[in-house]
């Protein structure tokens, strides 16, 4: 294996830290340097950016990204055995590193991050959508963030990418792709990772619009969204009853069958809902 830097290999740092996985804070690790500045590639040219790094264990993406050039890392991190072993790492860049200790769900890191910025993580798959979901809907756009460059399990990917007319198609999808473009860019098998986990893995890249799509306020958008897919087996006509008296006429100004299913409505559609929603 090539060496991106002139720091142990990530085996090594794990033995000498005694950074046994804990299941309780999703830790899988990628060891191969060499697949981690692949996958902080796909981030784009980190040259002129601040990036923000969430859970990096013992620094296997870190030093992918500081390698590939990041401008500085601002990497959050719940484990406090982890921080040694980060701490070798900013040695080795000094000034490009800050870590900070704490729960990435609680923490409000734009303070210590000038833009551009740039997002990269590999985190346990439920902090994972939870924060995905928290930067795809800030109170303005643009968002603070140029490009978001995450690992999920394989199946949350798909759903982020997913097309009208398909299974996985639902609320992640219209969410994501409302303001943002967002690509399915690798593919990683469970041994890609120690411990391995069940689930094969995938890198999405979303990167930022100026503006929406389609025009649609995002709080209306978001609760016909839920509405339609909280019972996506129904015809939107009853699913989407409790919104509205005169659903049906709404649907068919906005141009959708009031017997169609959420599954099948695009996400032009569900912004020309939101727009009759919005009328008084
Ligand atoms: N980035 C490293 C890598 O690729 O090898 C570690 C990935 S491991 C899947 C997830 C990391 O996120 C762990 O280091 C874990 O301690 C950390 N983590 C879990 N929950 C977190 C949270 N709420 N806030 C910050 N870090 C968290």
């Amino acid at each position: 294996m090539t060496q991106i830097d002139g720091l142990p290999p990530l085996s090594e740092v794990i033995r000498a830290h005694e950074l046994s996985a804990k299941k309780s804070l999703g830790q899988n690790f990628l060891l191969d340097l060499n697949l981690t500045a692949k996958i902080a590639r796909q981030a784009g040219d980190l040259s002129d950016c601040d990036v923000l790094e969430v859970g990096p264990g013992p620094g296997g993406l870190t030093r992918g990204l500081l390698a590939e050039g990041a401008r500085r890392v601002l990497a959050l991190e719940k484990d406090p055995r982890c921080l040694p072993a980060l701490a070798e790492i900013s040695d080795a860049y000094p000034g490009q590193l800050l870590v900070i200790e704490g729960d990435a769900l609680e923490i409000n890191p734009l303070e210590h991050l000038n833009p551009p910025i740039r997002v990269a993580a590999n985190l346990p798959y439920n902090v994972g959508t939870e924060l995905l979901v928290r930067w795809l809907t800030p109170k303005d756009w643009p968002p603070f963030w140029q490009s978001l460059t995450l690992m999920f399990q394989k199946e949350v990917a798909e759903r982020i990418v997913a097309a009208p007319g398909t299974k996985k198609y639902g609320r992640l999808a219209l969410l994501a792709q409302w303001r943002a473009d967002a690509r399915i860019v690798m593919e990683l098998p469970p041994e890609a990772f120690v411990p391995a986990p069940k689930v094969h893995s995938a890198v999405v890249h979303l990167t930022a619009l100026e503006k929406p799509r389609f025009e649609a306020d995002a709080a209306v958008l978001s609760g016909v969204v839920a509405a339609a897919f909280n019972q996506r087996r129904k015809m939107l006509r009853s699913a989407l009853k409790a919104l509205s008296p005169d659903i049906e006429d709404r649907l068919r100004a906005a141009g959708i069958p009031p017997t169609e299913r959420a599954e099948q409505v695009s996400l032009e559609a569900f912004c020309a809902l939101a727009r009759e929603m919005a009328r008084s």
